[in-house]
């Protein structure tokens, strides 16, 4: 799987992508990323990407062309040219884990991280999909791309240590059930015990625990 991410501020994302889980991805070559920096495609000698609103307002939006034209080089980009493109916007649909799953699935994904008040409409018709990460504002649409690509990755077969560690937890069977809590070193913790059946070697009576102790979100 390839991800390119379209932002005015790449540095932004060198530590998410060089840690953990996703340095392990791109390390096995199971998901690659590549990011794009927008001011590549300004305008003029100033490489301007942003402008006032018409109609007047706070802020800077930004510009259509430079967006169009970074989008369409990540398009370029990708063998057979299938890509979706998805926006990053507090307008968009809410993301679950349903979704994470559908994305997944895509050979190639391109997010799109607005900045200041946001964007010229008219990029919409450039893009597959919008995407909020819920109800609230953020500064730039970083933090959602980087949260979109990091629940994407972990579900790429082979990204994970154990098979089947992405099918146990919480949201995975499409539900709103969350996972059961879990334990650990030691039995007993501040006064606190591991509930005994943890313990017990018994595994039938430990799914069963298991099973009562999910919830619904
Ligand atoms: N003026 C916009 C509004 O009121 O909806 C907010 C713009 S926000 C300051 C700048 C950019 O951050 C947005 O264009 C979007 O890319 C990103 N962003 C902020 N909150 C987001 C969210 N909840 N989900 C996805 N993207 C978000």
């Amino acid at each position: 799987m390839k991800i390119q991410v379209i932002t005015l501020f790449p540095e932004m994302f060198e530590g998410v992508l060089g840690s953990s889980m996703l340095w392990k991805a791109q390390d096995k070559k199971l998901v690659e990323y590549k990011l794009i920096n927008l001011r590549d495609f300004g305008l003029g000698p100033r490489k301007i990407v942003d402008d006032t609103p018409y109609g007047g307002g706070d802020g800077m939006l930004l510009k259509p062309e430079p967006l169009v034209a970074a989008i369409e080089a990540a398009k370029s980009s990708v063998v057979g040219n299938k890509s979706s493109v998805i926006l990053m916007t507090p307008r968009g649909k809410k993301y679950t884990q349903a979704k994470a799953r559908e994305f997944a699935k895509l050979e190639n994904l391109i997010l799109i991280c607005g900045r200041y008040e946001g964007y010229d409409e008219r990029i919409t018709k450039f893009v597959d999909e919008q995407i909020s990460i819920g109800d609230y504002v953020l500064t730039g649409g970083e933090l959602p791309a980087m949260i979109l690509l990091d629940s994407v990755t972990r579900l790429v077969p082979g990204v994970l240590g154990g098979d089947t560690s992405a099918e146990k937890e919480s949201f995975s069977d499409g539900s709103s059930i969350l996972e059961h809590p879990h334990y650990t070193r030691p039995e007993v913790f501040r006064g606190m015990k591991v509930p005994g059946v943890l313990l017990s070697g018994n595994h039938a009576a430990i799914e069963t625990w298991r099973k009562q102790n999910s919830k619904k979100s």
